[in-house]
């Protein structure tokens, strides 16, 4: 419909430049989508066009000439409110009104004519309920996604690749007490990332924007309100890319992990502990088995340890047939020594002879122990009878070899006497147990003995003379 005109239309048509726009609007003025009218000093409808009149649902011929009170009561006081700030010359504030089920947004603007003189106002209404609407669903989106965030312990960052400016949701400083007024909106990646952590977390997003990995994922710590790290572990992925399909940004989620990286850290230093406490354990038992097993002054294996030896040995060469050897030693005149040079000097004499014999019986895969007092107690597996009675032999030579004085023995030197026994071929059906293959060497060390010391005697189960003294 065309624009109603009066005196006072605020479209000039005296010359031809205020004509040529009259009509550019006029050619518009009922199809652009917003509601216009204008409304005179007076507060009187000058023109309506087909818009506000579908909006407002007023018949815009019986409103033209008529006040706003008659045609819009209740939009009337703020028509008049509106006209009152124009004369006044004040800006008119934008307004919001409604009407029905609609919400409109109401916008004035002085008109004066070519003299300069107030005319009326301009006004427009926008629908703004579908606007409305909208912001009301986005905020009610906001709200849920707040709360989802804040109970999940969870903030978002939203990451523009181009600029590597990041905005992260607020639930980022509530949720690790830093002022929520604090800091900018956003701020550059990574300026929050511990410096140890950086490099890591950097990777990770490399890792995403080169096509690399499809997610983004990195744990690293940031600073807490009260100066304290906390851990976090962020996850996320490009959510958009230009058209060349270049990433333009990255959408991610954090979550504070430090409760869980500390039950980690003391759970694995639980169990470092324990290791370390397993490993002491060990040694220990280790130590305290050696020593049960150990002589202290000769440091060879004790009585205790050469039974378990034999034992095993024994069993041993009884399901495989070879030949154990028993060698006891016996060092002569011991006594005599102890009262002649002194205990003493007794200890070190025993330690000297049983360092001879272990070195001997080593050499053939052997051991020696400390029986008691100044007896040693030999095992050979595996040697020929004639074999062992050589290292027996051996054994005396290393002894006279040192020239160990001893004042009081007939000789005037240290020396041992010797008794062997084995289980063999031949003595298998007399010898039925360890102890006895013992008690055969030993009667074989008491034929050394008697016999004049200083030599080893065999016990041998086929002869009428059971030792064979060498
Ligand atoms: P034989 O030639 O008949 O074996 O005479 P012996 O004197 O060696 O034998 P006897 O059994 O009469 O004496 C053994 C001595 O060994 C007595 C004891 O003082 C000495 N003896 C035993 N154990 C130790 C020890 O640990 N240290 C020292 N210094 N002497 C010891
Ligand atoms: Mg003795
Ligand atoms: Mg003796």
């Amino acid at each position: 419909m065309p624009i109603s005109k009066s005196r006072e239309s605020p479209f000039d048509t005296r010359n031809e430049r205020g004509g040529d726009r009259l009509l550019q609007i006029e050619a518009v003025y009922d199809k652009v989508p917003v509601g216009l009218c204008y409304i005179n000093r007076n507060g009187i409808f000058v023109t309506i066009n087909d818009q506000l009149s579908r909006m407002l649902g007023i018949a815009s011929d019986k409103a033209i000439g008529q006040p706003v009170e008659d045609i819009l009561p209740d939009h009337a006081p703020l028509l008049r409110e509106s006209l009152k700030a124009a004369l006044a010359g004040a800006t008119i504030p934008d307004q919001e009104v409604q009407r029905a089920e609609e919400t409109f947004m109401v916008s004035g603007a002085p008109v004066t004519n070519d003299l300069d003189e107030f005319t009326g106002i301009s006004v427009a209404y926008t629908n703004i309920s579908n606007l409305k609407k909208i912001a009301q669903k986005l905020q009610e989106i906001e709200q849920r996604t707040s709360y989802a965030l804040e109970s999940a312990g969870q903030w978002i960052w939203d990451l523009n690749i181009a600029t590597m400016r990041v905005w992260r949701s607020p639930q980022y400083r509530t949720l690790l007490g830093l002022d929520p007024n604090g800091g900018e909106k956003d701020s550059v990646a990574w300026d929050i990332v511990h410096p140890d952590d950086k490099a890591q977390a950097v990777q990770a997003f490399e890792d995403v924007v080169s096509g690399h990995k499809s997610h983004f994922e990195a744990v690293y710590r940031v600073q807490r309100g009260d100066g304290g790290d906390a851990w976090i572990l962020s996850r996320g992925k490009i959510v958009e890319y230009g058209p060349d399909g270049s990433p333009l940004r990255l959408l991610a989620t954090s979550v504070d992990i430090s409760a869980q990286k500390l039950v980690e850290e003391q759970l694995s230093t639980t169990v470092q502990l324990r290791l370390e406490l397993e490993q002491k354990l060990l040694e220990a038992n280790r130590k305290l088995k050696n020593q049960s097993e150990r002589d202290h002054l000769t440091n060879l294996p004790n009585r205790r340890k050469f039974s378990h030896l034999l034992k095993r040995e024994f069993v041993r060469a009884t399901d495989s047939g070879e030949t154990l050897t028993v060698l006891m030693v016996d060092i002569d005149h011991f006594k005599a020594y102890n009262d002649f040079y002194g205990h003493l000097a007794g200890d070190k004499c025993l330690i000297q002879v049983g360092r001879a014999l272990n070195k001997v019986i080593k050499q053939s895969d052997g051991s020696v122990a400390r029986f008691g007092g100044e007896e040693f107690a030999a095992l050979l597996s595996g040697v020929a009878t004639d074999q062992a009675s050589e290292i027996a032999v051996q054994m005396l030579d290393a002894i006279s070899a040192m020239q160990l004085e001893h004042r009081d023995s007939p000789t005037g030197m240290i020396s041992v006497s010797i008794g062997m026994a084995a289980l063999n071929d031949a003595s298998r059906a007399t010898v039925k147990g360890p102890d006895d293959l013992l008690n055969l060497a030993d009667s074989a060390l008491y034929e050394s003995k008697r016999n004049g010391r200083g030599r080893l005697s065999i016990w041998a189960a086929t002869r009428a003379d059971p030792h064979d003294v060498i």
